[in-house]
């Protein structure tokens, strides 16, 4: 039964008593029965949420009140459960972290917005550059056709990078997409500031794209990451092409793990046997951590691990 919901919305507008309004919020959710991470900041509302479908429509309904949301977009996705396990409501001073000096207010800075048929249509012409404005793991999961991957670990590094690899960008029309659309809000209008001219973004993110009737998620390839439970979602309604990579083999990959040294906690690409066989480490440190997450769930004696080194190191032996 399909009686949960996952919403994902955001809206940038003036919230007075940011740090206020996020509490009230946060006893307003826990009291519909809501979990998910909500961000509110100054400048609006970016959240995702789950819940049964009566408890997200009330949400909904009660936020269509509010003059400042009542025309937030959602997506909607159907589950089984809940995608979170908890619920938090934060402020905090930026809905996106890029940590500007000179902030972008996307209500007057932004990229045009395209519909999934626009964006579908541009990004097939030659004289357009597609710029992926999410996470390296994000991309790593599934990424559009032709996409440029900016080599960051985090969103607050897109503009450094952006100005070190300018020359790419000369003469082109830019198309910057993410998830759900806030963070190219954001970065599209600072490309503007930046003398780009022609700059475009996907209206509504990956996740709107993987719904349009029309375009049915075509020249998205493999999975998109979401920051839930469920980890990744299917877009590409025609086809699937897996583009992840295992981190261990590099044979094609969808299923993602945590790095089992809880300092470390990288989301890495890996099979179930590559996870058994290397224990979850990301790297030997990881691996070999004396609090090894994995050693202790499967609760595996001292000679059992020396075992699987072994296996390990024979394994390097064989391959060099
Ligand atoms: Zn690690």
């Amino acid at each position: 039964m399909n009686n949960y919901r996952v919403l994902l919305y955001y809206k940038y507008v003036d919230i007075n008593n940011a740090e206020e309004f996020a509490q009230e919020h946060l006893a307003f959710c826990k009291g519909l029965g809501l979990k998910g991470r909500i961000l509110i900041a100054a400048e609006g509302i970016n959240g995702t949420c789950s819940g049964t479908v009566e408890q997200t429509d009330k949400y909904m309904e009660m936020m269509k009140a509010d003059p400042r949301f009542s025309d937030m977009v959602y997506k909607i996705d159907e589950a089984y459960g809940h995608a979170f396990k908890k619920l938090h409501v934060r402020y905090r001073p930026e809905l996106v972290t890029l940590r500007l000096e000179d902030d972008i207010d996307p209500r007057e800075q932004t990229g045009n917005y395209l519909s999934p048929e626009e964006f579908y249509e541009k990004m097939q012409s030659e004289d357009t550059l597609i710029i992926d404005a999410r996470n390296d793991y994000e991309f790593d999961l599934g990424h559009f056709e032709g996409a440029i991957k900016p080599d960051i670990r985090s969103f607050k590094e897109l503009p450094d990078w952006i100005k070190q690899n300018r020359e790419i960008m000369e003469d082109k029309k830019i198309l910057t997409y993410c998830t759900g659309g806030v963070r190219c809000e954001k970065f599209s209008g600072w490309l503007k500031e930046e003398g780009f001219e022609d700059v475009s973004q996907l209206h509504g993110g990956i996740i709107t794209y993987g719904k349009d009737p029309k375009v049915k998620g075509q020249k998205w390839n493999g999975q998109c990451y979401v920051f839930d439970e469920r980890i990744s979602v299917p877009i590409n309604q025609v086809e699937h092409v897996v583009v992840g990579r295992d981190h261990f083999d590099g044979e094609p990959c969808e299923r993602y793990v945590n790095c089992a040294n809880p300092e470390c906690n990288k989301q890495i690409l890996c099979s179930e046997e590559n996870e058994h066989f290397y224990m979850r480490g990301c790297c030997d440190e990881c691996r070999t951590h004396p609090r090894n997450r994995y050693i202790k769930e499967h609760g595996l004696s001292e000679e059992e691990v020396a075992r699987r080194e072994e296996h390990i190191e024979a394994s390097r032996a064989a391959k060099a």
